[in-house]
């Protein structure tokens, strides 16, 4: 057996400075009205090719077409969550592009094609992302579908998706005569595409003559972003399965080569396996996968935020009048401290006018814009803890009280299959239910989305965020309210712990025993920091210039990205990565 403790990481001579990255994700947020995208990693995904295209970078991404999206979410009265596909038409956006490739999918041959969806950057350079398809005629019924549906269907399917993006991708790009020099896996989805690496390298060989230097060969080519420490996180396949979709001979080559993880193929450790490079989200995410997977070496760059993506139209304009160079270099939102505090709060007020506007729109609540106002949305995994800040209701109500009013917007979809994730949707609106004509108005909002998010993370006062340590391997959206001067009330877990100057970008939730202690120190800064803050709205203006300093100066792609080419693409070619930032300066 091939070992991985005999690789030597990082030990590569320059890479050549021609060439593209190709960027495989199964998710990306692309456009607001493609529902290509399930939640935080599309997101990613997405931000991170506007960034690219933004500085100029030569990168094309893979992806698969999601015809029936993701879910469309629809909660009823009692807060029962109930899913319906999101159509769309794929050629309103995108152009199909001339070649076809197939891959064998359980001793089927199943053709696929790409339409070609254009990012392109602000100074005009334009990032391919090619979305594979496998809808076409010479296709069974059965196969016809497996583009469809984003994390739809079960094992089986998940399995020949990946297949599809994977090794479908590696084809797809050879047919499109790409001249790709990096491969960066976004998570383990698309680790297939090195196997498919791997036996272009053969020629068409057979597996079993597979050497080290081979091995070698791709892991040059390969670098591997890892995004959670939630072991469901991590795609696994029982060998039969794997043997039966995969074939024997790609199974039995990948169990001896190291892939193989508690007697499952594991797409994390395929991944590791051809990499030369592996990253983290956050610094502490790099030391969590550190730990987990201790036979490599695991780095971190932190995620960040598509800038002009999440800032709201007043925040927007005020940068462009007092601080003009942002949309080049983020880098510039640390002279927010300089902006004057009644043209941030009057951003604000804006903001936040439009946010209830919506609010109303969609549920005929009319909250009041002078009311502390906080935010929790996002995915609705029981490790979030939506329902932390009800951990004891009469304390909550007795905060809005002291404070003159209290408004928690909630949003977020819970995975069809995750009743526990539901659990905690009827949860949140049955308490909503009991709070109302108090001081205190819960109102959990449907179907949030790219839209729901940029609105809601730029609107509300506060944005909230209480997930059980380790697992929140970075999150984002306190990110997006960052940017737009909104602080954060978190736990220190992910990105919070190096975003957090207590008082300065927001306040950290301190950490406890259990739940009981958590809430104590989530409710005690409502009560000492929080409220009195808000209740002085020089101090909180304050608040939100050091924020957008601080955290939306550094919390963005544009940032991740440039880290990305020095760390990961290129780490030893000091001629060639500056050219990867090709940006024309004569504009903004
Ligand atoms: C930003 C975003 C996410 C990810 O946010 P987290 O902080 O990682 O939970 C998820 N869904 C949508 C719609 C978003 O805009």
């Amino acid at each position: 057996m091939l070992k991985p403790s005999s690789f030597k990481p990082n030990s590569y001579e320059p890479t050549p400075a021609t060439g593209l990255v190709a960027y495989f994700s199964m998710e990306i947020a692309i456009n607001p009205r493609m529902p290509t995208y399930s939640g935080g990693l599309g997101m990613l995904a997405g931000d991170t090719l506007r960034s690219a295209a933004d500085l100029g970078t030569p990168m094309v991404a893979f992806t698969l077409a999601h015809r029936k999206g993701y879910f469309r979410q629809m909660l009823d009265a009692e807060g029962i969550q109930t899913e319906d596909a999101q159509p769309w038409r794929i050629e309103d956006f995108c152009t199909e592009e001339a070649p076809r490739v197939t891959v064998t999918v359980e001793n089927r041959v199943v053709a696929l094609r790409a339409w070609r969806y254009e990012v392109v950057g602000r100074s005009g350079h334009i990032l391919p992302i090619y979305l594979l398809d496998a809808d076409l005629a010479e296709n069974s019924d059965w196969d016809r579908r497996l583009t469809d549906h984003l994390y739809g269907g079960d094992a089986n399917y998940r399995l020949q998706q990946e297949i599809l993006l994977g090794m479908g991708g590696v084809r797809m790009a050879h047919a499109l005569g790409l001249p790709l020099n990096v491969f960066h896996m976004n998570e383990g989805h698309a680790a297939l595409l090195t196997l498919a690496l791997l036996e272009a390298q053969l020629g068409g060989g057979p597996l079993g003559q597979v050497t080290e230097t081979d091995i070698e060969a791709v892991r040059r080519k390969c670098v591997f972003t890892t995004h959670t420490p939630v072991p469901a996180g991590h795609d696994r396949f029982s060998l039969e399965q794997a043997r039966r979709i995969l074939g024997a001979e790609r199974t039995e080559r990948l169990e001896s080569m190291g892939c193989c993880h508690e007697g499952l193929l594991n797409m994390t450790y395929v991944a590791l396996r051809f990499s030369r490079y592996c990253n983290g989200v956050a610094l502490k995410h790099g030391e969590v996968s550190q730990a987990m997977f201790p036979e490599y070496k695991v780095d971190a760059i932190t995620n960040g935020v598509h800038g002009p993506t999440w800032v709201s139209e007043p925040f927007a304009d005020l940068f462009d009048r007092h601080i003009p160079s942002w949309r080049r270099d983020h880098l510039y939102l640390r002279n927010a401290i300089a902006i004057p505090a009644d043209e941030l709060l009057e951003a604000h007020a804006r903001t936040k006018e439009t946010l209830l506007a919506e609010v109303a729109s969609r549920t005929g609540l009319v909250l009041n814009p002078k009311v502390l106002t906080l935010g929790f949305a996002r995915r609705a995994a029981t490790y979030k803890r939506a329902n932390l800040l009800f951990h004891d209701p009469e304390r909550l109500q007795r905060i809005a009280q002291a404070a003159g009013g209290l408004q928690i917007l909630y949003a977020g979809k819970a995975h069809p299959q995750d009743e526990p994730g539901k659990a905690l949707i009827h949860g949140v609106i049955e308490r909503a239910k009991q709070y109302s004509g108090t001081d205190l108005r819960v109102v959990y909002l449907e179907n949030y989305d790219w839209n729901l998010g940029a609105a809601l993370t730029a609107g509300v006062d506060v944005w909230v965020n209480t997930p059980r340590r380790p697992y929140e391997a970075s999150g984002t959206s306190g990110m997006k309210a960052a940017m737009n001067g909104v602080p954060s009330l978190s736990i220190l877990d992910g990105w919070w712990i190096e975003g957090c100057i207590e008082g300065v970008t927001g306040w950290a939730i301190e950490d406890g025993v259990d739940d009981a202690a958590e809430a104590e120190s989530l409710y005690a800064k409502l009560e000492d920091a929080v409220t009195p803050s808000f209740a002085d709205q020089g101090r909180w203006a304050r608040v939100m210039q050091t924020t957008i300093a601080h955290n939306g100066s550094f919390f963005n792609t544009n940032r991740m990205v440039k880290q990305y080419i020095r760390n990961a693409y290129y780490p030893y070619d000091l001629v060639a990565a500056p050219s990867m930032v090709a940006e024309a300066v004569s504009t903004n």
